[in-house]
C-alpha cells in the first residue's frame, strides 16, 4: 500500500512539474538583455553552463544551468549598472542597453564579467583613445568576478580595466591567456584590447588595433564596429565593419566587412592572405590591406566569425535591413557574399555559426518573418553557395527577439541564448537557453522573477508610449551607438 502510494505521488509530482515546466530560465531579461557583439553572453565549463545578461535596472545578472543535475540556479544580480533608471523605463529609447554584460570562466573557475558602460564620462578621467568621453550616457565598464569558482551567488569589484569601454568581447586562448576586447569610449574612439596572464587578476594597459580619426574635409569620423574570437590556435580574428560619422554628431551609417588576425605569440597581426600589418589600423590602410566586402552605399552591419581546420575565416554580416550574408575565405580569396535565407525575408537576422569543414558550416540565426520571430539552424555543405533550413528551435509572434554568439565550449544541451520580444506593458523579457533539441526546461516557479518589478511600475504609473510613437523616436535616434 505505502509503495503503491509512493509510487502514486511520484506520478503525480513527476506530472505537476512538467506540468508546470516552461521553457524559459528567467523572465527578467530587461531592454535588449543580449546581443552577439557583447560576448560571449554564456560559457560552459564543467557540469554548468554559465550565463550573463541585462536585467531590471540594466544590471548584470547571471544564470547557471547543471547539466548533469538538470538544475537551474540564480538569477543572481552580480552587479548593480551606472547607467540604470529607477524605476525600471517603460520605453526602450529610454535605455541605453550599450552595457550589457560579457562573461567568462577563467582557467580556475571563476566567472568574470564586464559590463556597465557607454565610453565612461570625464569625470573618470582623460580618455586618451576616444573623443571626450560622455557620449552616450557613460557609464563606467566595469569588471566582476565570483567570489569563489564554480559559484555564481557572490560577486566582487576587480578594478583592474579602463571605465571608458563599451562592447566588451572577452577571448580566451588554450594557455589561459585573457584577451578583452572593447570599444575604448564612445562611437568615435579606437577598439582596444587589454591582455591578462593571471586569470584576469591583472590586465595589461589599453593596445589600439583599429583607429578612429575625423578625416581631412573634416566632417567625417572614421570609426569602426568590431567582432573579436579565437582563431586557430593561438590565433584571434577580427571581423569588422567601417562607420563614417559626422564631426561632430553621429550617423547611423555602416560599410564594408573587413577581417584580419592577431598572432598571440607576439600579438603581431596579418591580413587575410598572410601579409604582416602595421597596426593600428586607419580607414586608408583597412581598405588597402583587410577589406572582404565593399558595400558601396549600401548598409552593412557586423556579425560574426570563425574558422575551419585550416583557419580559414568565415564570415557572417549583415546587409541593407539586416540580412545574413556569408562569405569565407578559400585560402587565396574570398567567396562572392551569399544571402543565407533565400525565401524573400531579408531583415532583423543575426546569429553564429560553427564551421564543421571549409565546405560544411551550421549557421544559427535569429529572423524576422510573416509578423513573428524565428530562431534555427541553417546548413550549407557546398561551401556556403547554397543553405538549407532546419525545423526552428524556437519560433514566436511578434518581433524584438535577441540573439548572442554561441555560447563558449557550448554543449549540444546548451548552445545559444535568446531573448524574447517587448510585450506592449513593459520591458521585462523572457530568456531561452536553446540546445539542438530546443530550450532547456525551468519549473515554472523558478522561472518567474518580475513580480517585484511589475508592482514598482504599477505604483509608479509609468505607461508605455504609443508603438507608433515608439516606432518614430527609435526612427530619429542612432539605436547603436
Ligand atoms: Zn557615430
Amino acid at each position: 500500500m505505502l509503495a503503491k502510494l509512493l509510487l502514486a505521488s511520484v506520478v503525480l509530482a513527476d506530472t505537476a512539474v512538467r506540468a508546470e515546466s516552461v521553457d524559459y530560465f528567467t523572465d527578467n531579461g530587461f531592454g535588449n538583455p543580449l546581443s552577439t557583439i557583447h560576448h560571449p553572453s554564456g560559457e560552459h565549463f564543467k557540469d554548468s553552463t554559465y550565463i550573463a545578461y541585462q536585467g531590471p535596472h540594466e544590471d548584470a545578472y547571471v544564470c547557471a544551468y547543471n547539466q548533469a543535475s538538470k538544475k537551474w540556479s540564480g538569477p543572481v544580480l552580480a552587479g548593480v549598472s551606472p547607467m540604470g533608471k529607477t524605476p525600471d523605463p517603460v520605453d526602450n529609447n529610454e535605455v541605453d542597453n550599450h552595457g550589457k554584460p560579457a562573461m567568462m570562466v577563467d582557467s580556475k573557475g571563476y566567472i568574470h564579467v564586464a559590463f556597465g558602460a557607454h565610453g565612461g564620462n570625464p569625470m573618470l578621467g582623460k580618455n586618451a583613445f576616444g573623443t571626450p568621453a560622455g557620449f552616450g550616457r557613460g557609464g563606467k565598464l566595469t569588471h566582476l568576478v565570483s567570489k569563489n569558482p564554480e559559484d555564481i551567488s557572490s560577486w566582487k569589484v576587480l578594478d583592474n580595466i579602463s571605465p571608458f569601454g563599451t562592447y566588451p568581447q572577452f577571448v580566451q586562448m588554450d594557455d589561459g591567456d585573457i584577451y578583452l576586447f572593447y570599444r575604448h569610449g564612445s562611437h568615435q574612439s579606437d577598439w582596444v584590447y587589454q591582455k591578462s596572464s593571471d586569470d584576469g587578476r591583472t590586465f595589461a594597459p589599453p593596445v589600439s588595433v583599429l583607429k578612429h580619426k575625423v578625416q581631412a574635409n573634416g566632417t567625417l569620423h572614421d570609426a569602426w564596429y568590431a567582432w573579436f574570437a579565437k582563431g586557430r590556435g593561438d590565433t584571434i580574428t577580427a571581423s569588422y565593419i567601417y562607420h563614417p560619422c559626422s564631426y561632430p554628431g553621429h550617423t547611423k551609417a555602416r560599410l564594408n566587412v573587413y577581417y584580419m588576425k592577431m598572432n598571440c605569440a607576439d600579438d603581431s597581426w596579418e591580413n587575410a592572405a598572410g601579409e604582416k600589418l602595421t597596426m593600428s589600423v586607419t580607414k586608408e590602410y583597412a581598405d588597402q590591406e583587410t577589406l572582404i566586402f565593399k558595400s558601396g552605399d549600401k548598409r552593412c552591419n557586423h556579425g560574426t566569425c570563425r574558422v575551419d581546420q585550416e583557419g580559414h575565416p568565415h564570415v557572417l554580416f549583415r546587409y541593407g535591413a539586416g540580412q545574413a550574408r556569408y562569405t569565407r575565405w578559400t585560402g587565396s580569396a574570398w567567396t562572392e557574399p551569399v544571402a543565407v535565407i533565400s525565401d524573400g525575408s531579408y531583415g532583423g537576422q543575426d546569429g553564429d555559426m560553427i564551421v564543421d569543414s571549409p565546405t560544411n558550416v551550421r549557421m544559427v540565426l535569429m529572423r524576422n518573418i510573416d509578423g513573428r520571430n524565428e530562431v534555427g539552424w541553417w546548413n550549407t555543405t557546398d561551401g556556403g553557395k547554397t543553405w538549407a533550413k532546419e525545423t526552428p528551435l524556437l519560433s514566436r509572434p511578434g518581433g524584438g527577439f535577441e540573439i548572442g554568439a554561441l555560447i563558449e565550449n557550448y554543449t549540444p544541451e546548451g548552445m545559444v541564448v535568446v531573448s524574447e520580444g517587448r510585450v506592449p506593458e513593459h520591458l521585462y523579457r523572457k530568456m531561452y537557453l536553446l540546445g539542438k533539441d530546443g530550450p532547456v526546461q525551468r519549473p515554472a516557479e523558478e522561472a518567474s522573477h518580475i513580480q517585484k518589478q511589475l508592482e514598482i511600475l504599477k505604483k509608479s504609473g509609468d505607461k508605455p508610449t504609443p508603438k507608433t510613437d515608439r516606432a518614430a523616436k527609435k526612427a530619429n535616434k542612432g539605436d547603436d551607438e
